[in-house]
């Protein structure tokens, strides 16, 4: 059998297998603390703090409003401003191409499509209704943090001992889960398994997030009315559940631009991704080198200028690392 993928796939699978090291190697690191010191931590990779979106939306209100850049977590910043400003640019490909979870939910949703039993289409109107619990989550973190939280309180939160050793904390949540966290877990996969991507579709307040910009990006998928022959093969492919078929224009920002409908379309040309402005056709592989091209860059400027590496969290990882268990939210 002939595996051929896309640049979209091969994409997915290379982050995929960057964060199961990145994770492997950053359990290293907190294992050989006591044993190394400061050492240990060339085996922590800064990309884990795409993993800590909270603390990251704290750092970009400091950064906002005070103008300073987190020390501790920088990189989760460059990340979180990397994810939103590729929304406005190119709609979620950050979703499609990147995000593992998204990877994880798409194989899930591959699972469920060939299972011998399969849940009748969810009804538009639920449809609409399920998309309320991500917004209210998202709605809840941004007023807390945004509105609710004055700038000292964000400051100290950042520089508070619990914030720096959040990720080894993130590390614990993940290798030693409470019973609560096994059971959403399980009840996660379970409705995985019965409608298809069901975690990025529903309940993401990250993708939500990214939503409240994608919503102004100038790209949009197309459709030629004329050439469609309205098999509505595109909207069985769409992990995201658009109807493709009955619209000429995708403005939904819940396309992740995943081009999977632009793949099973038998009449080549009729779907097509399009700037808004001027109808530029793009092609899928030019799509995808954009968006992975754009986190590319802006990682290795990130690098480059400082904006990735903490040249604190050394110190603190020695001091705080050890008194994790005692370690509570400030
Ligand atoms: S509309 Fe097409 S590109 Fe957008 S999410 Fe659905 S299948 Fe993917
Ligand atoms: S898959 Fe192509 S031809 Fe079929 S309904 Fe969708 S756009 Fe039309």
């Amino acid at each position: 059998m002939k595996l051929k993928l896309d640049l979209r796939q091969a994409s997915q699978i290379y982050f995929i297998i960057f964060y199961l090291v990145t994770g492997i190697f950053f359990y290293q690191a907190v294992h050989l603390l006591p044993l190394l010191g400061e050492a240990a931590l060339q085996y922590r990779f800064p990309a884990v703090e795409a993993f800590l979106p909270i603390s990251a939306l704290l750092a970009a209100k400091q950064w906002l409003v005070l103008g300073v850049w987190d020390s501790i977590h920088p990189a989760g910043l460059t990340i979180l401003l990397l994810a939103i400003s590729s929304a406005l640019l190119f709609k979620r490909g950050f979703c499609s191409h990147l995000c593992p979870v998204g990877t994880a939910s798409e194989l899930l949703g591959e699972v469920c499509q060939r299972l011998p039993v399969q849940m009748p289409p969810i009804n538009r109107t639920l449809h609409y209704m399920l998309f309320i619990p991500k917004y209210l989550i998202l709605g809840f973190f941004l007023y807390v943090i945004l509105l609710g939280m004055p700038i000292e309180a964000v400051v100290a939160f950042l520089n508070s001992p619990y914030n720096t050793v959040s990720d080894v904390k993130m590390l614990q949540f993940f290798l030693v889960p409470s019973s609560l966290t096994l059971q959403v877990i399980t009840v996660l996969l379970l409705l995985s398994l019965l409608v298809k991507n069901f975690w990025c579709r529903y309940l993401c307040p990250y993708g939500a997030l990214l939503n409240l910009f994608a919503v102004f990006s100038p790209l949009t998928i197309r459709r030629d009315c004329a050439a469609c022959s309205s098999c509505r093969q595109c909207d069985s492919s769409c992990p995201s559940g658009i109807r493709i078929s009955s619209a000429h224009t995708i403005t939904s920002p819940e396309c992740t631009l995943c081009q999977k409908c632009l793949k099973v379309c038998p009449e080549s040309g009729t779907l097509s991704i399009r700037s808004r402005v001027g109808g530029m056709i793009l092609k899928p592989f030019h799509y995808s080198t954009l968006i992975i091209g754009f986190f590319m860059l802006g990682i290795g400027l990130a690098r480059l200028t400082g904006y990735w590496e903490s040249p604190l969290l050394a110190q603190f990882w020695i001091k705080f690392v050890p008194m994790l268990h005692s370690l509570g939210h400030p």
